[in-house]
């Protein structure tokens, strides 16, 4: 369920301070450390679920909820209706930092028509 070396584990558990904005049973949400906009929020399932080709039929529960929480976040960072992006790395390529899921909100300016970046 959770890896005890892997910082985003820690910040579930309150090991690692964060400043978390939502929490349930299933997620939790709080503001990345080097934001690259105004609101810049990761959303993670609470299990340690390595990357998304780690999502099989037994955890896909928890991505669901993170699905659900978006719209709730939004609301919260007050971004519900000027909008916001959903980015997810996966593996090496995309440059996938931290091997726990997570997906990293994005909004509070106009983003722009790119969504990759050198
Ligand atoms: P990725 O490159 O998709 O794995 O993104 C990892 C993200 O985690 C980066 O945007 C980091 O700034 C962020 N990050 C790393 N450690 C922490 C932390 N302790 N609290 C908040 N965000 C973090
Ligand atoms: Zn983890």
């Amino acid at each position: 369920m959770m890896d005890e070396n892997c910082i985003f584990c820690k910040i579930i558990k309150g090991e690692i301070p964060s400043t978390m904005v939502y929490e349930d049973e299933y997620v939790c949400a709080f503001k990345d450390l080097h934001p690259v906009a105004p609101v810049h929020v990761l959303v993670i399932p609470k299990v340690h679920i390595k990357s998304l080709e780690e999502v099989n039929e037994e955890n896909a529960i928890y991505v669901g909820k993170v699905q659900e929480a978006f719209k709730k976040v939004a609301q919260i960072m007050g971004v519900n209706e000027s909008g916001y992006r959903v980015i997810c790395n996966c593996g090496e390529d995309a440059g996938q930092e931290v091997k726990h899921l997570h997906y990293h909100f994005i909004a509070g300016k106009k983003l722009g028509p790119k969504i990759i970046h050198d």
